[in-house]
């Protein structure tokens, strides 16, 4: 299948690194000009050594107002990856004020965020547009010290939806990709451990973790015409993981 984002103008949050990097390297090499956004300048850096047309954009998407002037020249976009997020793993009885209001101001006001700025432009244009929100099946599963995280995924689905209800008569289609493990540097530190990893790879009728691009294919697939009448879903990436 072939798929093309010629002449299309696309965001990714939490583009330095990760399954959003590979994201924003996908969508310019498929001919999209790409909006990178991140916190980290060093990672703009080196994405724009490998990709010279991407376009940075350094920024705290935790913070509403520097959120808000960092994107207020952001122009007319035709597609969103909402994919930045952050995890911070705790035993549910010491889960802090702090972490709690860290982890839901990234990944739940941040894409919300992100998205009534990028949505609020296509309404105006009246050309349409597709967003993807990167979920995880920790949305909908509990998964052991991810109680706060899992309560940010399984919001972003919800949000997914009502997106998809509100802005689908403007031609807008809203949809998730919800990934099983992906050894990034996030799941690095959360799932380096042979024992854990064993345990979570068991629950997975393909008995594996997913790769980068598995994820990136999905979310591909979700931006572009292939999936011109997919709006509202929560896709799996998962091997099978939330079928059992
Ligand atoms: P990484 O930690 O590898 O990358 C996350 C990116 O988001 C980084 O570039 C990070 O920047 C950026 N980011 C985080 N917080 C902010 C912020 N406040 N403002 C701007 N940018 C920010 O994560 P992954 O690539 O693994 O994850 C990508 C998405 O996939 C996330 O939504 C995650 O929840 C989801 N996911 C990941 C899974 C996994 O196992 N890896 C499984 C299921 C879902 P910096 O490093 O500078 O903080």
């Amino acid at each position: 299948m072939e798929i093309t984002f010629a002449g299309k103008r696309a965001v990714v949050t939490g583009a330095g690194k990760g399954i959003g990097r590979a994201t924003a390297l996908a969508l310019a090499r498929s001919g999209a000009e790409v909006t990178a956004v991140t916190r980290t300048q060093a990672d703009l850096d080196s994405l724009l050594i490998e990709c010279a047309s991407i376009r940075p954009v350094c920024v705290d998407l935790s913070d509403w107002e520097a959120t808000e002037a960092a994107l207020k020249d952001l122009g007319p976009v035709d597609l969103l990856v909402n994919n930045a997020a952050c995890a911070s793993l705790q035993p549910f009885l010491e889960v802090t004020a702090d972490q709690f209001d860290k982890v839901f101001n990234v990944n739940v006001k941040g894409a919300l965020h992100v998205a009534q700025i990028v949505a609020r432009g296509m309404k105006a244009r009246g050309a349409g547009g597709s967003i993807v929100n990167i979920s995880s099946q920790a949305s909908q599963r509990p998964l052991k010290d991810h109680a706060v995280y899992c309560a940010t995924k399984a919001a972003l689905d919800m949000l997914t939806r009502v997106m998809a209800l509100e802005l689908g008569p403007y031609q807008i289609r809203v949809n998730a990709v919800n990934p099983t493990v992906v050894m990034t540097d996030m799941g690095i530190v959360n799932w380096s451990d042979p024992k854990k990893a064993k345990t979570m790879k068991s629950c997975i009728p393909m008995g594996k973790f997913a790769e980068v691009e598995d994820v990136v294919n999905s979310i591909l697939f979700l931006l572009s015409e292939k999936s011109a009448l997919t709006n509202g879903v929560t896709l799996p990436v998962d091997g099978g993981f939330l079928a059992c």
